[in-house]
C-alpha cells in the first residue's frame, strides 16, 4: 500500500510515539521496506518523557524551532470501558487540553498537513440510523460511559475543521474501530477489552474458572493496529486524498462472545472453564460504523481476525516482562 511514498525533506512528528498506534507505525518505517534510512531518520516519536502535552507552556516550548513539517497526533489518555466509566473527568479534562496545546503548536509552528486520531466510541448512542457514517459524530449524545473522552474527541473534530476552513491547513481526522495488536497496554484494570482478558486468561490460564465481564453480547468492531498504521501512512502521504474524516475498520462486526471464544481457541483453553460476570456493565450495545469512504479512497488489505490475535498472543508471551502492562 506504500510503496509510493517519497519523503525528500519532510519532518514529521509522531506524538504518543510509545503507544501501540506509534510503535506499529516505527515497525513499518523501520521495515526500511517502503523507506530509505535518511527517510527514517526524519520521523520523530514522542512519549510523554519528552514532553507532557497537557502542559501548554511546556508543548509551546518544546515545539518551538523544530521545524516539523507534518504530524501524526496519536497521544491521548486512552483507556477501557472501566476506565472511562471511572473517570470521565478526567479523560475530558486531559484529553481536551492535549489536543488544544498540539492544535496551538501546529499553528504556530507552521505544522499545516496532518492526521488526527478520533475513535468509533465517540459516536451517538443512539443513532438515527446503522451503520453510522462521518456525517453522524455529532447527531446526538454518545453513551455515558465515556462521554469525558467521547467530547474531547468530538471537540478534536471540530478543532481540526475549522483549522481547515480558516487556514486551508490539511488536517485529516481518521475514526478507528477498537484496536488491538502487539505493543497494546495489557493492564488488568485500564486496559481495552482485548489486552485486558487475553492478560486475565493467561494469568488464570491453569485455574478451574476463567472469567468475562458483562452478558458478552454487545457487538463490536475490530482493526489490527499495524492496519491503521498503514492507513495513517498512506493518507498522510497521499496528497490527492480530499481532507476529510475518514472511518477505519474493516468489514466484520463480532459478539463480545465470539472474540472470547477465539482468544480460548488461540490460548488453548478449554470454553467450560468459562463463566460471565454479568454484573459487569456492557457499556454501548451496538455502535457499527461504516468503512464505504476509507474503501473508496484506498485498497485495503485488511488482516483476518483471527491471525491478528495470534500474532498478539504470541508476541505478548515472548515479551511478557517489558510489555506495557
Ligand atoms: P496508547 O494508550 O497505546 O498510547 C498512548 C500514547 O499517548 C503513549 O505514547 C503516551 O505516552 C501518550 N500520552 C498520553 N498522555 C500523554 C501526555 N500527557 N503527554 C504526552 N504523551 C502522552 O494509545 P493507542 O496507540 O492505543 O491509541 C492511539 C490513538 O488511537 C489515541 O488517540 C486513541 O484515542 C485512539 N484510539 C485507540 C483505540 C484503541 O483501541 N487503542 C480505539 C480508538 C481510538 P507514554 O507512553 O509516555 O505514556
Amino acid at each position: 500500500m506504500l510503496n509510493f511514498i517519497l519523503l525528500y525533506i519532510m519532518k514529521i512528528v509522531v506524538t504518543g510515539g510509545s503507544g501501540m498506534v506509534g510503535n506499529n507505525i516505527k515497525d513499518i518505517i523501520n521495515s526500511n521496506k517502503y523507506l530509505t534510512n535518511s527517510d527514517v531518520e526524519n520521523f520523530h516519536f514522542l512519549s510523554s518523557k519528552d514532553v507532557d502535552l497537557t502542559n501548554r507552556e511546556d508543548v509551546l516550548n518544546f515545539f518551538k524551532d523544530k521545524k516539523y513539517d507534518y504530524i501524526i497526533h496519536l497521544a491521548a489518555n486512552v483507556g477501557g470501558l472501566y476506565k472511562n466509566m471511572a473517570g470521565n473527568i478526567e479523560m475530558f479534562s486531559s484529553n481536551i487540553k492535549i489536543n488544544e496545546n498540539v492544535l496551538e503548536a501546529c499553528h504556530l509552528n507552521g505544522i499545516k498537513r496532518g492526521i488526527f486520531c478520533l475513535s468509533s466510541c465517540i459516536y451517538p448512542a443512539n443513532p438515527s440510523k446503522f451503520p453510522m457514517d462521518e456525517t453522524m459524530i455529532h447527531e446526538s449524545p454518545p453513551h455515558s460511559s465515556n462521554e469525558g473522552y467521547a467530547y474531547a474527541k468530538r471537540m478534536l473534530e471540530l478543532q481540526c475543521r475549522q483549522y481547515n476552513k480558516s487556514y486551508g491547513y490539511a488536517f485529516y481526522c481518521v475514526v478507528p474501530v477498537n484496536l488491538y495488536g502487539k505493543y497494546d497496554y495489557f493492564n488488568l484494570k485500564n486496559g481495552h477489552f482485548i489486552p485486558m482478558i487475553m492478560h486475565r486468561f493467561h494469568l488464570s490460564r491453569n485455574y478451574d474458572v476463567l472469567t468475562a465481564y458483562g452478558s458478552g453480547k454487545p457487538l463490536r468492531q475490530f482493526l489490527y493496529a499495524r492496519d491503521f498504521a498503514e492507513i495513517i501512512l498512506y493518507i498522510l502521504f497521499n496528497e490527492k486524498i480530499p481532507v476529510q474524516t475518514i472511518i477505519c475498520c474493516d468489514n466484520n462486526e463480532y459478539e463480545i462472545k465470539d472474540i472470547v471464544h477465539k482468544l480460548l481457541d488461540i490460548m488453548e483453553l478449554s470454553k467450560e472453564k468459562l463463566s460471565w460476570l454479568t454484573e459487569y456493565s456492557d457499556g454501548c450495545m451496538k455502535k457499527t460504523v461504516t468503512n464505504k469512504k476509507l474503501l473508496s479512497l484506498m485498497g485495503v488489505k485488511f488482516t483476518d481476525l483471527d491471525e491478528g490475535l495470534k500474532e498478539t498472543y504470541e508476541w505478548f508471551k515472548e515479551n511478557y516482562n517489558t510489555i506495557r502492562k
